[in-house]
């Protein structure tokens, strides 16, 4: 729960300074901190192929105005993982990949706006 907490702190400083290429970054490594914590290797295998080309079509492609993972989902998400309450884990989880899903505009490219080296070194 620590390393939750921390890592939500960062992804807070970076919404707060609209810091586009931080917050995809951060999205992405929550997701990838919570299937290493989950203690499941296939799936934190998986995360770390899954999560840079998410990233990758999150910054070309998702709305103006609603970089990455909507603001404040992440953490409802670790509220519910510290109430120990699963269902509603499982519940606000699929939200926000449905949220993040429903963002992207797949026919339209943003003018790239991202330095990729920094953002996947
Ligand atoms: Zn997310």
């Amino acid at each position: 729960m620590r390393r939750l907490h921390a890592h939500l702190a960062l992804e807070a400083e970076a919404r707060s300074k609209k810091d586009r290429r931080a917050i995809i970054k951060l999205s992405g490594v929550f997701h990838m901190l919570l299937a290493e914590i989950a203690g499941n290797s296939f799936i934190e295998k998986l995360m770390s192929e899954l999560c840079p080309l998410t990233c990758l079509i999150i910054a070309l492609y998702d709305a103006p105005q609603t970089p990455a993972c909507p603001e404040g989902e992440h953490v409802h998400i670790v509220e519910a993982i510290e109430r120990k309450d699963t269902e509603k884990a499982i519940e606000l989880m699929l939200k926000h990949l449905n949220h993040v899903q429903s963002e992207l505009r797949l026919g339209v490219a943003r003018e790239p706006d991202v330095d990729w080296d920094c953002m996947f070194s």
